[in-house]
């Protein structure tokens, strides 16, 4: 064993070979020395552990090795994909892209200082959430508005200032999980409210709510229930007869819409959205929404309605602990901006462009790639197909939207080996298996993305030398993409 150890070479030989010289030369060589010491400080505890067996390569092979290793750390595990699955919001890719003015807005208060916390005006200290209340009041309706780290947060904070040893009345049609680790009970319980389920999981009726409000209850809350449809013999109240019961019975009213809609999405076809101005016209107290799902803008938790309540929540210690940052809020107000215009939305949120763009566009895309997609050598035979896309993000997964993809089916591997080398590749490209063929569905994949996804076809054929660092891949495409 000890030969061995003594027959690894040194870090100086090791940074003298020739890969770990031209690395030296494009990366930081404080990098790489690190590097190669950590490489040989697990070598040798390889050797200890394995004893007598252990071959040690050539000190070439073990150069090369090594760099190869140090090279994968230096590409970001968080990168740009190219999202081709169909999932309009996959919160595994991040969920809503930016539009390109909120892009802006996060760099320019990122680059130095930024007027966060002061009024401009008096110079006296400010709340950070000032540059969006403003924004959120004319495009919702409300009388006041906070901002919060994601709605999972918002909900929190809201069931923490509201209705802390205190009951809730939900209905049991409406106790979500939303992708494994938001579970309404759970939230519910975590802040100190007691949760009261009324009605059954397919019908629940306003007289449900109505017997169980007693002089322990808070609030009512109506929750939307995102990623599943209860269909049939079902019934829920509408906000609107919560609002009258709550209001006539002195409890808060708070409405979880989950999605954010600010517009009506019927024209994209999904419906069942709730908008949330209409949720504040229907009367909710207490409207909570995501800014990362159908807003299209920053992952945020946003809390509208009632400024008394607004001011309660608030002043609750959790407040501190969920705020969000400069660039969120940036980026949030710039992308509400975009709203004030209706006309401008499609143009400037890619969540919009990628839902309003026509199926011709996508078959005429779709056409024109599928030529240069089938001279690929990795692929056998390349397709035009219709077929569904999902908006995904915890919505209704029976809302589907028409698509085009491209089916390919590889030659020399499997579709999942194919799956997963696109993924590893550069750019990195996710796709849908779909029984025999890779689906690349152009719903959700940017026109000035189109001849990424060739050349990384091409490049995994060896056709370009562009090289595909095997980088540990993500899971494949499941149900919980959609879910949540
Ligand atoms: C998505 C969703 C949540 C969780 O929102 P995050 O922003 O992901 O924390 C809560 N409630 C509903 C109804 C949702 O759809």
């Amino acid at each position: 064993m000890s030969n061995i150890l003594r027959n690894i070479p040194s870090v100086n030989e090791l940074l003298e070979s020739a890969p770990l010289k031209a690395l030296s030369e494009q990366a930081n060589r404080n990098v790489v020395v690190a590097g190669v010491r950590d490489f040989l400080d697990d070598l040798r505890k390889e050797v200890q552990d394995k004893a007598k067996e252990m071959n040690l390569p050539n000190p070439a092979e073990l150069a090369e090795r090594i760099a190869d290793w140090i090279k994968q750390d230096e590409i970001p595990l968080l990168r740009p994909v190219v999202n081709a699955t169909g999932i309009l919001l996959h919160t595994g890719l991040g969920r809503a892209p930016l539009a390109e003015e909120a892009i802006h807005a996060v760099q320019e208060v990122s680059d130095g200082y930024a007027s966060l916390e002061v009024d401009l005006a008096s110079g006296e200290r400010s709340q950070r959430v000032k540059c969006v209340q403003k924004l959120l009041q004319q495009l919702t309706g409300a009388e006041a508005a906070l901002v919060v780290n994601n709605n999972a947060g918002a909900t929190l904070l809201t069931l923490s200032a509201l209705a802390n040893g205190k009951e809730v009345v939900v209905s049991r049609g409406q106790l979500i999980e939303i992708g494994g680790s938001y579970r309404l009970p759970d939230v519910m319980s975590q802040s100190g409210a007691k949760l009261h389920e009324v009605g059954t999981t397919n019908k629940t009726r306003i007289g449900d709510y109505q017997q169980a409000i007693h002089s322990d209850t808070a609030a009512v809350m109506k929750v939307h229930p995102s990623n599943y449809v209860v269909v049939g013999f079902s019934e829920q109240p509408t906000l609107q007869q919560l609002v009258d019961l709550g209001h006539r019975r002195n409890v808060h009213v708070i409405d979880d819409v989950g999605s954010g809609a600010l517009i009506d999405y019927g024209k994209y076809g999904i419906t069942d959205e709730p908008i949330v101005s209409e949720s504040i016209k229907a009367g909710a107290d207490v409207v909570l929404f995501s800014g990362d799902k159908l807003l299209g803008g920053p992952q945020a938790g946003i809390i509208v309605g009632k400024r008394e309540l607004i001011d309660r929540i608030t002043k609750h210690p959790l407040t501190r602990a969920f705020r969000v940052d400069k660039m969120t809020l940036a980026a949030l107000a710039a992308t509400l901006r975009i709203y004030r215009d209706q006309d401008s939305v499609e143009q400037k949120i890619p969540l919009l462009s990628l839902l309003s763009t026509s199926v011709e566009n996508l078959q005429n895309r779709a056409e024109r790639i599928a030529p240069q997609i089938a001279t690929c050598p990795v692929v056998a035979a390349v397709e035009v197909t219709e077929d569904v896309s999902y908006l995904g993000g915890g919505s209704v997964p029976s809302q589907q939207l028409p698509t085009r993809c491209l089916a390919i089916t590889p030659a020399g591997q499997s579709v999942d080996q194919l799956s997963a080398a696109l993924r590893a590749g550069s750019p990195s490209v996710f796709g849908r298996v779909k029984r025999d063929s890779l689906l690349i569905d152009l719903r959700t994949v940017f026109p000035r993305q189109d001849m990424q996804i060739v050349a990384a076809l091409k490049a995994l054929s060896g056709l370009e030398n562009e090289a595909s660092e095997a980088t540990p891949p993500l899971e494949t495409l499941d149900e919980s993409d959609i879910a949540d």
